[in-house]
């Protein structure tokens, strides 16, 4: 299959070839020409598919066909504009008129989308794609907004803020984009997502992209959607297959701060990301690195917005190897040259290891993930086995042997059978706080459906507690 065969405009496919794209992914494959068609989507496919080219060629390729649509009085919107000011007028602030909207979790990942957008327009006439974000000073998105583009991608809470005070206008919307929409939930935008849908007209394009559309965003998909085209992509990319993943206990910090020099001087290390479990840990391990004569930079949400994109920008030139992150801040970064994740914390939630792996191995790349981890935590790795339906091998450095041997439920687990339900109990609750409204990991996920080990009913019953749940998240501050 090739993207000719997929009926896209020859200026778009000359930007794929530009990009170095030789031909679709297997969800590009399905939804380009659906969506040309005009249907709607619900889309899960893993990070890394390709997920952003499957909804913005198509989108491109119907704006700038569109290009023929004549306008009253023979002028676009943006020539009047341009005619008005020239005569001298001084029209009050004109609301924009997206005619595409893309929702997105983060700041990363919005400007993400964006620069992808750029990348695949760049011979499609003067197709204009901005981000809307928080943190951004108002007077620039005060600009960016009146130059009127033709999309509009944005994260939900400061959307809204722009159209309540009218400096967005939904009426010419045709196509609208939920993307990573089980993410946005986790985080707490359902409301805010429901009020956005309802400002856009009924007769628009929705897709929708998740991880998953069980539970809570299946819903809301459904809801949002008309007679959708309902696209699953599994197979080998959910189950990270050229992500090769690794458990190496420790005995202590010093033991896990030693293991991690010793781990970035790999030679077949490119560029890694180091997840800590808080922003202070991000700041201070970096530091450490950084004297240690490792090109390292910490990436959280304290940071500025302007002082997150130079991070970001050095990483993707090649000027940081080593980014010490925490899990939303890193959400979404795509940079080719990560060939190494290493969780110096476990995640909170097992879901977050798979989106902090799928940081590397991008776009069939190879990859290595390892996880460095205290005996107390054994259950914890347990539970991310449980939720990837994949066992994480340990291993040992010589040199760095931990000083005790994995806990015996651990080597159980090792075993091709995998875990029991039943063992969790066994081991008690070692790891994992258990503030009040937080998830803790010592309730058995799946107490009332422990016996069956299917992906889709794990992860319905993990997500159907999330809307109360989606506040407690938001305040942890980290984006
Ligand atoms: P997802 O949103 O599914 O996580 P992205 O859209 O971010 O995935 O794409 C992941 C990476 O794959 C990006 O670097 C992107 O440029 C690249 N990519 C996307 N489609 C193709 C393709 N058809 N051929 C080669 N690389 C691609
Ligand atoms: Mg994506």
């Amino acid at each position: 299959m090739s993207f000719e065969a997929l009926g896209l405009h020859t200026n778009i496919i000359r930007a794929l070839t530009d990009s170095g794209y030789t031909k679709p992914t297997p969800v590009q494959e399905q939804a380009i020409p659906a969506a040309i068609e005009g249907r709607d989507l619900m889309v899960s496919s893993q990070t890394g598919s390709g997920k952003t080219a499957a909804f913005m060629l198509p989108a491109l390729h119907k704006l700038a066909s569109a290009e023929i649509v004549s306008y009253e009085n023979g002028k676009t919107p943006n020539q009047e504009r341009q005619a008005a000011r020239s005569r001298g007028d001084r029209p009050r602030f004109q609301a924009a008129k997206p005619k595409m909207l893309v929702l997105t979790p983060t700041r990363e990942l919005a400007l993400q989308v964006t620069t992808a957008t750029d990348k695949y327009s760049a011979y499609t006439r003067r197709l204009k794609a901005v981000s809307i974000l928080g943190g951004m000073p108002y007077p620039k998105q005060m600009q960016l907004l009146s130059r009127n583009p033709e999309i509009l991608v944005a994260t939900p809470g400061r959307l809204i803020d722009h159209m309540e005070s009218g400096k967005i206008d939904f009426s010419e919307l045709q196509m609208l984009v939920l993307d990573e929409a089980d993410r946005m939930l986790d985080m707490g935008f359902i409301d805010d997502i429901e009020k956005i849908v309802a400002a856009t007209p009924p007769t628009r394009q929705t897709m929708l992209f998740s991880a998953t559309l069980d539970g809570m965003v299946g819903n809301m998909a459904k809801r949002i959607t008309n007679e959708p085209l309902i696209i699953q992509i599994a197979g080998s990319a959910s189950k990270h297959e050229n992500i090769q993943q690794k458990v190496h206990f420790v005995d202590d910090l010093s033991h896990k701060n030693r293991m991690l020099d010793h781990l970035l001087r790999d030679a077949s290390l490119d560029q890694a990301v180091v997840f800590t479990a808080t922003k202070r840990d991000a700041d201070t391990i970096a530091d450490r690195l950084n004297i240690a004569g490792f090109a390292a930079a910490a990436l959280h949400g304290d940071m500025h917005q302007g002082a997150r994109n130079r991070t970001l920008d050095s990483l993707r030139r090649g000027q940081i190897r080593v980014l010490v992150a925490t899990d939303v801040a890193a959400r979404g970064i795509d940079v080719p040259g990560i060939t190494h994740v290493f969780n110096y914390d476990l995640p909170k939630f097992p879901e977050d290891y798979v989106h902090r792996i799928g940081r590397t191995g991008r776009a069939g790349r190879k990859g290595l993930a390892i996880s460095l981890v205290n005996h107390a935590e054994g259950m914890h790795v347990k539970r991310i086995e449980r939720f990837t339906k994949q066992l994480i091998p340990v291993d040992v450095i010589e040199g760095f042997e931990p000083k005790k041997t994995a806990a015996p439920a651990r080597s159980a687990a090792r075993k091709p059978t995998g875990w029991k339900p039943g063992d969790s109990r066994k081991t008690g609750n070692n790891f994992g706080s258990s503030k009040p409204g937080q998830r803790s990991f010592s309730k058995p996920a799946g107490a009332g459906n422990s016996s069956s080990a299917g992906p889709r009913k794990e992860g319905g019953g993990y997500k159907g507690n999330r809307s109360s749940e989606g506040s407690a998240r938001r305040s942890f501050g980290d984006y």
